[in-house]
């Protein structure tokens, strides 16, 4: 394929440093905005800045979502047993998904509400408006065996076909002119008196006023390249996808001995820890482990024939926070790494737009900047 080479803006466009302490804007309105990756949080954000009138660029190494987005349980799990910097965002990443499904109804979210026990989430069970009696979970699923004797209930919650939603994100984004080229990978940048650009990939050289990393786990090579890797690791989690029979359970469970939920399909998916590469903890191993779990744990569960069962690579940063900002030292270089990255990237798509185009500096985001790492000033 021939490389498009897109002229740097021209046109009268206003820049400003705004005095935000460590985080450092540029206002970008009608300049080119390069989008390193077409999972679910490169779609998002192609989504709400060609949204905003952007021009953009996304540019993918594979496919629409054939990174960790196509095996993602894709739950929008907003709740948190922990002390959570980043609980603005999860509160609001539901309402985010509305909004967006009121764009996009082909997003198709399926609101089952979500139950939860015995996973460590004692400290939100005493929210009595969102805890379950053993009755009322029984009501709710009747096919469980074992129902415990309190749950936690989240009503508000679904999950998505990350693969659909990243599709029909890119389609909006097309819609209002948004560019996508697969099958191109990004290898580096070009930078001019500390500032990006362009980027080089395996189709020649594409200029680039702003460019925004949602490469997943392939953002540390590629910060790499600035001389800056960000500490971004790829860790392991086993998708399973089984055939199985309908209606098995109404919401998604979670609970020590599996989690799962159907897809609008009919099929049964669930998510488990990757332990290691011993023969025994092969993904196909661990799928009919997994489908005895499922199988003492439901009624009516004869066959369960697992269609699918591999790892993904999930992109999370050493301190487990997601990675959202201006990259330290190169201007132009914008960074997202999130996690949960199909939970959060709706809000996530919206907040960042408006930090990108509006210059909008979000304080839901304040503890997610890069400038955490410490990082030296570099020599690109
Ligand atoms: C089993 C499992 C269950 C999960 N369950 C949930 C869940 O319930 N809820 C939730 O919110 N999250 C869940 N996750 C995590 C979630 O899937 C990820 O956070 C999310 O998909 C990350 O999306 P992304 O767009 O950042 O990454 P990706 O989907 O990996 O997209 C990055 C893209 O960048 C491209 N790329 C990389 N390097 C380059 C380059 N140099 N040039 C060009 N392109 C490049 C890649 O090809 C890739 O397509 C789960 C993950 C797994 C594996």
């Amino acid at each position: 394929m021939k490389s498009p080479i897109h002229g740097p803006s021209t046109g009268k466009h206003k820049e400003k440093q705004a005095d935000t302490g460590k985080v450092r804007m540029e206002v970008t309105h009608g300049k080119h905005i390069v989008i390193i990756g077409a999972g679910i949080v490169g779609a998002s954000l192609a989504y709400h800045l060609a949204d905003k009138g952007a021009k953009v660029t996304v540019i993918e190494a594979g496919e629409i979502a054939s990174g960790v987005t196509a095996t993602s349980f894709a739950w929008i799990n907003t709740t948190c047993g922990e002390p959570d910097p980043i609980a603005q965002l999860r509160r609001e990443a539901i309402k985010e998904y509305h909004r967006l499904e009121a764009q996009l109804p082909e997003l198709n979210i399926r609101w089952t509400g979500a139950l939860s026990y015995g996973v460590g989430l004692d400290n939100v069970l005493h929210d009595p408006a969102r805890q379950l009696t053993r009755a009322q979970i029984l009501a709710l699923e009747p096919n469980l065996k074992q129902p415990p004797q309190q749950a936690l209930y989240v009503a508000q919650e679904g999950a998505l076909d990350a693969v659909a939603a990243s599709r029909a994100l890119i389609a909006g984004a097309q819609k209002n002119g948004a560019t996508v080229l697969t099958q191109t990978r990004v290898l580096g940048f070009q930078t001019l008196h500390g500032k990006v650009t362009g980027i080089k990939t395996s189709n020649g050289l594409l200029a680039a006023d702003t460019v925004v990393l949602a490469a997943g786990t392939g953002i540390a090579a590629l910060t790499q390249t600035l001389n800056l890797p960000l500490p971004v690791e790829a860790s392991p989690c086993i998708f399973i996808r089984y055939k199985a029979p309908p209606d098995r359970v109404q919401t998604i469970i979670s609970n020590a001995a599996m989690e799962i939920r159907h897809t609008a399909d009919g099929a049964l998916l669930a998510a488990e820890d990757y332990l290691d590469d011993s023969p025994e903890n092969q993904p196909a191993a661990i799928a009919l482990r997994t489908a005895h779990a499922i199988q003492n744990e439901l009624e009516g569960v004869d066959f369960l024939e697992p269609e699918l069962a591999c790892v993904g690579l999930r992109p999370i940063a050493s301190d487990r926070m997601p990675i959202i900002g201006y990259f330290p030292g190169i201007d132009g270089v914008y960074v997202c790494t999130v996690h949960p990255g199909v939970a959060l990237a709706a809000i996530v798509g919206r907040l960042v737009s408006e930090e990108i185009v509006d210059g909008k500096v979000s304080e839901a985001l304040a503890a997610c900047r890069p400038e955490r790492f410490c990082l030296d000033t570099p020599s690109a």
